[in-house]
């Protein structure tokens, strides 16, 4: 397995490639667990080579964030990639990726604006900016995000499609621990009674799915219960639980939720701080999803 971190040194490897090969890639901030390699498996399956990227973007963090608490096992990281037969890694310098002076940004201005975007100011220019300078970077064909990042998802194909990116975005279900917790590389910073009372986010979402099942449609009412069951434990403080349209995240009708939206179905985002560790998770509510949950 390569491990590169210069840019140029990228463009020349990718060069060499051979042009009727596909190429996939899925890029990470590292500390990876199995929902990054839940994206590398489906690369593999579909590409001819995967590229990683790991890289802890500066751009997406703001100030008060944890930036510089951020994980960063590269050596385990690299380990785990080597083990899974992963042909390159690129790990770029932050220096190097950012000139100092740098002054041009990717800003998507509709889909990233409600959610995570109204109480994460800059953070979705970040991501565009760095995700977009990565696909020029390795041009890959295919590039792999998980379902568990469901804004950043529909952020990311608002803006392939409004600049013509040549690169098909494909969305991985999210991974979970046996108890519903999403793996997440912030995981680790819950201490045991944190741990303990993570899973409540997932069982928030569920009972709103078990509600609409068990025939409540109002997007209000399921909304209300599935607030209700994370307000039940003092340590959560949520930031918003709401019922949207999964690709231009717009609030839904107040009946149905799934009334106006298409095959995709509707999906239900949440994001919480537990203490100090803020958590997210989602659940897309379409006819797929509500047979499984059964
Ligand atoms: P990150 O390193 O947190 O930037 O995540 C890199 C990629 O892994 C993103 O596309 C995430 O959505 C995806 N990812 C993170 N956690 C999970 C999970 N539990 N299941 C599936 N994909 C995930």
């Amino acid at each position: 397995m390569k491990i590169i971190r210069s840019l140029e040194e990228l463009r020349s490897w990718r060069k060499k490639l051979a042009p009727d090969k596909s190429l996939g890639f899925v890029p990470t901030m590292g500390a990876l667990h199995e929902g990054h390699l839940s994206l590398v498996h489906q690369s593999q399956k579909q590409c001819s080579s995967t590229v990683v990227s790991i890289f802890v973007n500066p751009l997406q963090f703001s100030p008060q964030e944890d930036f510089s608490h951020y994980p960063r096992p590269f050596e385990q990281d690299c380990a785990l990639l080597e083990h899974e037969g992963i042909d390159l890694v690129f790990a770029p310098d932050a220096a190097q990726f950012y000139a100092p002076d740098a002054s041009t940004y990717v800003l998507e201005e509709t889909v990233s604006q409600p959610l995570c975007g109204s109480f994460r100011p800059g953070h979705f220019r970040g991501v565009t900016t760095v995700v977009l300078k990565l696909f020029h970077l390795v041009q890959p064909d295919f590039s792999y995000f998980g379902q568990k990042d469901a804004q950043q998802c529909a952020v990311l194909e608002r803006m392939v499609r409004d600049l013509n990116v040549q690169v098909q975005i494909v969305k991985c279900p999210t991974v979970r621990e046996p108890d519903g917790l999403a793996l997440s590389s912030r995981n680790i910073y819950l201490n045991p009674l944190e741990r303990e009372k993570a899973p409540l986010i997932y069982q928030s979402l569920k009972a709103a799915v078990d509600a609409y099942t068990q025939g409540e449609r109002s997007v209000r009412l399921l909304e209300k219960l599935g607030r209700s069951i994370l307000e039940k434990e003092p340590l959560f403080k949520i930031q918003y639980w709401e019922i949207r349209h999964p690709i231009t995240l717009a609030p839904l009708d107040k009946t149905d939720p799934l009334a106006t939206v298409g095959p995709e179905g509707a999906l239900i985002a949440v994001a919480a701080y537990l203490r100090k560790t803020r958590l997210i998770d989602n659940w897309v509510l379409n006819e797929e999803s509500l047979r499984k949950s059964k």
